[in-house]
């Protein structure tokens, strides 16, 4: 390796440790400071007042909720339901039933001091649930009422308080325009179609992410717009643990910049090829390939079709999960609907993609045939190792040749990948009713349990080295050729001023809150007075 190499990669991997700073600025408190409340009386008049969306689904608004609701007496005992639900949520199978009945007995039966008054009617059905199956969804509708009732006046008298004046702080600061100084930049991990994509931490929290770079005059010069903008759109509208999460959007004088999930662990290709014996051992293809199945899911009941499967574009984190990455290929279809389009990599593409069929998600469910095949076999299941044919040839083959299965392959693992490299897209594993459902409960994968996998529960196979850097070395990376020619104008700023949207809430807050920044600044001053830095 060299010495070039050597020098990024323990930059990289000393960022990653973090150190005492935790990797933070030394002016983090001061690029995190609140504005004053004063500052913020425009987005209280604007800020849609959902419920759902500032008490549930901002994790910044969850945990301000939180603490209004345990600051109160009458509301105390349904956030200590709502937290003992959470952790129900992460119990293994067999804890559940015991787990269960501890918090109807706590909180759903009349005679107990925590009982939760407007909830008691829940008590027998939850009982008699849990009997039947401890690991089905016992408290669904309880958990449903339980908002319906501090939706009510709770959430209103919420809105008055110094809590929600911190919320809207926090928001103040999610908010602020976002340039490449908040960044700092380590090697350069990969390249695309349009830009590199660099390794680079947040100054004020010493979060890693990955950076991908759309180069503007790439992207004007081969009319990549609506493919840029289609990516970033459909990544903003996600979260999952399956798929790599957007953080920001940003723009500078030569590129447009997606802030990823940083995944360190190199991607699928590199592990199946460049470590020993082609092909990964059975639990891990097992592993892999009921997450990819989960991020599958999770997408297409968005209505989002990826078409992009490949090893390549499946990433590992630190602790050994996947997520599906490289999203630019995808396309939300409208409900029900099929669309039409040779899109993809020919060797990965379905029958009837190659054909100018029209498709819906049965395309993917064909992806996961051929990532399940070359994950277990070491090559692909249309070409042979070290073999380069035409692309008609490739076609020929993806529509009429029959795969065929080495010794290498279970008994499971061989018809399930035959059921989803059916040719006829109705026939295939996952295209008929219950869809993926039926791909998960596929003996392949009978030792996966799937409520767990989907809850992060489950201790993946093989963890990366964190003193390794699973990517090319940085010379080996091809340089990104200039393009000529092109010139940026006016009638550009329209397409990036829909692309420069900042911080995406969610997964900023995530980070606020991962990285410990909230817990540090999240201060009030003497219970009952409005604190020094809301200055009241
Ligand atoms: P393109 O759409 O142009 O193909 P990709 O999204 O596939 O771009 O990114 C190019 C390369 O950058 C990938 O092959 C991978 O090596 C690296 N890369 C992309 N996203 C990440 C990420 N979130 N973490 C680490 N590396 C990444
Ligand atoms: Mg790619
Ligand atoms: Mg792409």
């Amino acid at each position: 390796m060299e010495i070039e190499s050597m020098v990024a990669n323990s930059a990289l991997i000393k960022a990653r440790e973090g150190g005492r700073s935790k990797g933070r600025s030394w002016k983090w408190r001061e690029m995190l400071r609140f504005p004053h409340i004063s500052q913020c009386v425009d987005l209280a008049m604007s800020i849609e007042r959902d419920y759902h969306s500032l008490c549930v689904t901002q994790p910044i608004g969850k945990k301000l909720f939180q603490l209004f609701c345990r600051s109160r007496p009458d509301v105390q005992n349904y956030m200590s339901l709502l937290d003992a639900l959470d952790i129900f949520d992460t119990k293994s199978d067999d804890e559940r039933r015991e787990f269960g009945i501890s918090i109807i007995q706590r909180f759903l039966t009349s005679q107990s001091n925590q009982c939760v008054p407007t909830l008691l009617s829940h008590e027998q059905r939850s009982i008699q649930r849990l009997e039947l199956d401890p690991c089905g969804d016992i408290f669904h509708d309880c958990r449903e009422d339980l908002h319906k009732h501090l939706s009510g006046e709770a959430f209103t008298l919420y809105q008055e308080s110094m809590f929600f004046d911190r919320f809207l702080q926090w928001k103040m600061l999610e908010r602020e325009p976002i340039s490449k100084n908040k960044f700092r930049q380590y090697r350069l991990l990969g390249k695309g179609g349009f830009g590199e994509v660099w390794a680079c931490q947040v100054r004020a929290t010493g979060m890693m992410y990955a950076c991908k770079k759309l180069e503007k005059t790439h992207v004007k010069k081969r009319r990549g717009e609506a493919m840029a903008l289609n990516e970033k759109k459909i990544l903003e509208g996600l979260v999952s643990r399956f798929v790599v999460n957007l953080a920001y959007a940003y723009e500078t004088k030569h590129a447009l910049c997606m802030v990823l999930t940083m995944m360190s662990g190199g991607d699928l290709k590199y592990h199946i090829y460049n470590i020993g014996v082609p092909g990964l051992d059975r639990d891990r293809v097992c592993f892999y390939a009921a997450e990819v199945c989960c991020g599958l899911m999770h997408l297409h009941q968005k209505s989002i079709l990826y078409r992009d499967l490949k090893p390549e574009n499946i990433l590992l984190d630190d602790n050994g999960h996947i997520r599906i990455s490289d999203l630019g290929l995808a396309v939300k279809l409208s409900e029900g609907s099929l669309v039409r389009g040779r899109v993809g990599t020919l060797g990965y593409m379905a029958p009837e993609v190659i054909g100018h069929d029209h498709y819906g998600m049965s395309a993917d469910w064909w992806g996961l045939g051929c990532l399940i095949y070359e994950m277990t076999s070491g090559q692909p299941p249309f070409r042979a190792r070290g073999e380069n044919p035409g692309s008609s040839e490739m076609e020929r083959r993806i529509q009429t040749k029959q795969e065929e299965y080495s010794v290498k392959f279970s008994r499971e693992a061989k018809e399930l990948c035959s059921s989803l490299l059916t040719k006829d897209p109705r026939q295939r594993l996952g295209c008929q009713g219950s869809k993926g459902r039926k791909v998960q409960s596929h003996p392949f994968f009978q030792n996966i349990n799937f409520r767990m996998l989907e809850a992060g529960l489950v201790k993946p196979p093989f963890t990366p080295d964190p003193r390794q850097v699973y990517c090319s070395d940085v010379q080996d990376i091809e340089e990104f050729s200039t393009v000529k020619g092109v010139s940026l104008d006016r009638t550009d700023d329209d397409f990036y001023a829909k692309f420069n949207t900042g911080s995406i809430p969610i997964t900023w807050q995530n980070e606020i809150i991962e990285t410990g920044c909230f817990k540090e600044l999240n201060v009030f001053g003497a219970v009952g007075t409005r604190s020094l830095d809301l200055d009241w």
